[in-house]
């Protein structure tokens, strides 16, 4: 059977592989509507000493917003960074939970706010402290490496924290100083880290609810079509979907590769909001959604993390005002939590 038979089994047409490029983003708001809501925003910002520290997944409008005013956009590991060092009061993250939390944790001293105290992250609800604690014990002769999206309780039984921008250097670090590595809590990402440095890394058993979506049949599809498209994949994706990737990447590493590779197409494996900043980046590129549903689907792609998505310029703007959802992490818990994080970011510098 030739690629394009096979092709014309699975994909119906080359415009509904079209549905797949990702789309300008359309603000919800009208122009008058949006100005007042940055308008507002903007004036809280200052009055409060205030810095708006956002993700890449977030709603485009916050994204921008922070740019505006003189805050971050980025991934967790330069969020916690740029925090850290920042003069402002008062840092109001819009991301999830275990971001607010990593901020409070570094910089004890400020005022840490969150949009919505709601927005979680799989990884975090799959890893509860206690259970991992037993395992931690279970296997005392392991350096417990975690993942930054965890909580102030995992990272404090934690002898190392790490984003995925730097896991594979730290477990590649460990591993030749003949460690053996308890990682946790996504076992994709945690699978990827061992193969690529051939560590001894014994799994916890979590998952990205988005990244898990991604379908390697639905990349081929795609890459069958676009031959000279550049597949870009985030390492919580499943090991089929990495496979076929070009570069394996943090969402920053992925923007990057996006921005400096030569190839004018990519297939990108991670959530969408990601888009904002990679059409900003490079508006010369044309860039695809990596398929999440199968054939037949209604949906035309799954990778929106429902909770990142709850970051709104509504309670944005309501938690300025109000000062509710003022992140706090137990000082003893924060002193333990902050030996792994600082860690990590002495790594990152040295
Ligand atoms: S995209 Fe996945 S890893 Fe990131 S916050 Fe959402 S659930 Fe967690």
């Amino acid at each position: 059977m030739t690629q394009k038979s096979i092709v014309a089994e699975t994909v119906d047409s080359r415009s509904l592989v079209q549905a797949h490029f990702a789309e300008p983003v359309v603000p919800q708001y009208s122009e008058e509507e949006l100005q007042a809501w940055r308008d507002r925003i903007k004036r809280l910002l200052n009055e409060q000493n205030a810095v708006l520290v956002a993700h890449y997944y977030t709603d485009p409008l916050i994204q921008a917003l922070a740019e505006e005013t003189g805050g971050c956009v980025s991934d967790s590991l330069e969020m916690a960074r740029f925090g850290a060092e920042h003069s402002a009061d008062t840092l109001v993250v819009a991301g999830v939970k275990f971001m607010g939390e990593t901020a409070k944790i570094l910089t004890p001293n400020k005022r840490v706010l969150m949009p919505t105290l709601e927005a979680t992250c799989s990884l975090d609800l799959g890893c509860p402290p206690d259970e991992f604690s037993e395992f931690c014990d279970q296997h005392s002769d392991r350096t417990v490496v975690v993942y930054a999206n965890t909580s102030a309780a995992v990272k404090a039984r934690a002898d190392w924290v790490v984003t995925s921008s730097i896991a594979l250097d730290v477990v590649d670090h460990l591993d030749a100083q003949g460690e053996k590595i308890l990682w946790a809590p996504d076992k994709h990402l945690g699978g990827y880290v061992q193969r690529e440095t051939g560590a001894d890394v014994l799994l916890w058993d979590g998952s990205c609810i988005v990244h898990e979506e991604f379908k390697a049949k639905g990349v081929e599809d795609l890459k069958a079509l676009y031959p000279d498209a550049v597949v870009l994949v985030h390492p919580e994706s499943p090991a089929a979907v990495v496979a076929l990737a070009d570069v394996v990447g943090s969402t920053s590493q992925i923007i990057n590769a996006a921005k400096t590779r030569p190839e004018k197409r990519f297939i990108v494996a991670t959530d969408q909001g990601i888009f904002y900043k990679m059409q900003q980046e490079c508006p010369d590129k044309e860039l695809m959604v990596a398929p999440t549903a199968g054939a037949g689907a209604t949906c035309r792609s799954c990778a929106n993390c429902p909770w990142m998505a709850m970051n709104s310029l509504e309670n944005l703007c309501a938690v300025l005002e109000r000062g509710d959802n003022e992140i706090f992490v137990d000082a003893e818990l924060g002193r333990k939590a902050m030996i792994p994080l600082q860690r990590m970011l002495d790594f990152r510098k040295g």
